[in-house]
């Protein structure tokens, strides 16, 4: 299946992503993962970012989705979270699904109220250890992940209400987007964990089954490397 998990930050797209991908075994991409292990690692890119996501900005288009489409070539089924969040980024994701004869299955709408959005994010923290990600409130840490459990920089106050702004102003709107296709379902994410899960699960099981096998790969790659190219030049 493919899936793209929308929604401001600290909705919960980490979270139901690992759940879902356990449960349908579609890998959980995350381009926020991808952007902090570029940032980690210091290459070129990553030293290009860093500040930005810190501060809590979006990355440039062309870079995101270079990123993505790279990481997306060789897999037939994923459940996207972080991705795409500019009418730009959905624009480009469609083009190379249609190139390669795909579509996606379902966008789902994760949503809570910006209040509820801070405080989560507040406690949010991640394992260095295993990258999952944990609330101090509602889904703490288990024992057998050794941690250490940090928080995010981005997660400080000021960063969480610039997030969350340019959430409304770039990314709410492929709502519209989506729904015009026929993509769209909205899922409350005010309630505990598991019930948010499930009320993903009927959404899922609820959809016409759709035979997606293609990977991306040649089309999507060329087309990322090409951005890429343009880039680096
Ligand atoms: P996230 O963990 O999804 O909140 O992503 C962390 C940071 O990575 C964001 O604040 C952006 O700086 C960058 N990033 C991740 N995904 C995207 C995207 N689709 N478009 C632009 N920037 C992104």
């Amino acid at each position: 299946m493919r899936i793209v998990l929308l929604g401001p930050q600290g909705v919960g797209k980490g979270t139901q992503a690992q759940r879902l991908s356990e449960r349908i075994g579609a890998p959980h991409v995350s381009t926020g993962d991808l952007v902090r292990a570029e940032i980690a690692a210091q290459t070129p890119l990553g030293r290009t970012l860093k500040d930005r996501t810190e501060r809590g900005e979006l990355a440039p288009d062309e870079v995101i989705v270079s990123l993505a489409l790279t990481h997306l070539a060789d897999k037939t089924s994923w459940i996207l979270d972080g991705f795409p969040r500019t009418l730009t980024q959905a624009r480009a994701l469609d083009e190379a699904l249609a190139n390669a004869g795909e579509a996606l299955d379902c966008v789902l709408a994760l949503q809570a109220p910006d209040a509820e959005v801070v405080e989560r994010l507040s406690g949010r923290r991640q394992s260095e250890a295993t990258g999952r990600i944990y609330n101090l409130a509602n889904d703490p840490p288990p024992p057998d992940d050794p941690g250490p459990f940090v928080q995010r920089e981005d997660d400080h106050p000021d960063n969480i209400r610039r997030r969350l702004q340019i959430y409304h102003t770039a990314t709410e709107p492929l709502k519209g987007y989506y729904a015009e296709r026929g993509l769209l379902r909205e899922i409350d994410s005010t309630g505990p964990i598991d019930a948010v899960t499930d009320a993903i699960l009927a959404v899922l099981n609820a959809l016409p089954a759709r035979a997606s096998k293609a990977p991306l790969s040649g089309t999507a790659r060329a087309a990322a490397q090409t951005r890429a190219d343009k880039l680096a030049s």
